[in-house]
């Protein structure tokens, strides 16, 4: 038995659809091992038909030609010509383990990774603006700031880069204007880089 799971489909640039309810996705289904006989097509609302166009042998032809999908954003499509009948289709997506890879990164960057930084930042703005004996102030804030730094660090070290980082512009720093450094033109060096202080080097402030 070979399924093919249409998406879309198109004959000579017509489309294509259940015959009954015109629904744009259904299957293919060819069974038995005679190339000549048709297949039958079965859409989501078990409808059924049999298609003389798309034989056995042709839904082989088409299993060998498709395109097929390596990344999450390949499309895996088709385009044959069968008896005279040009047909072009998009096979529903198979899930590829590439798709899984995207869908963790997705949910380890959005889910924990961020909104964990977001709550750490927020756990010492709230220990900075606590009241502490004047004096102490500065090097309270000073000391959280350098332990929070170690535990971003230590926690960030390791983990892919976020696979959407370009974007995000919450709220961007206005000291740094999103960079998250300073550039310093210095005549020792060419140019210095001093992470922004108001940041932290995030170039975003919440
Ligand atoms: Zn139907
Ligand atoms: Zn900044």
């Amino acid at each position: 038995m070979l399924t093919l799971r249409v998406q879309q489909m198109t004959i000579d640039g017509h489309p294509y659809t259940c015959p009954e309810c015109a629904s744009e996705a259904f299957t293919f289904d060819g069974t038995g091992f005679i190339a000549a006989l048709p297949v039958r097509g079965n859409c989501w609302q078990s409808h059924s038909w049999e298609e003389p166009l798309i034989t056995l042998g042709a839904l082989k032809e088409i299993n060998a030609v498709r395109t097929g999908r390596e990344k999450a954003e390949d499309i895996d499509t088709f385009e044959i010509t069968i008896g005279g009948a040009h047909i072009v289709g998009i096979l529903r997506p198979e899930v590829t383990v590439d798709d899984i890879r995207q869908v963790v990164k997705r949910v380890y960057w959005q889910r924990i990774v961020k909104p964990g930084l977001r709550r750490r930042k927020n756990a010492v703005k709230r220990a900075i603006a606590r009241p502490v004996k004047r004096g102490a102030r500065n090097a309270v804030a000073a000391a959280q700031a350098a332990a929070l730094e170690a535990a971003w660090t230590a926690q960030a070290g390791g983990y892919e880069p976020d696979p959407d980082h370009t974007p995000e512009p919450i709220n961007p720093c206005p000291a740094c204007k999103g960079k998250g450094e300073h550039r310093i033109e210095s005549r020792l060096h060419d140019t210095t880089r001093v992470r922004c202080a108001v940041c932290h080097g995030t170039g975003e402030i919440d």
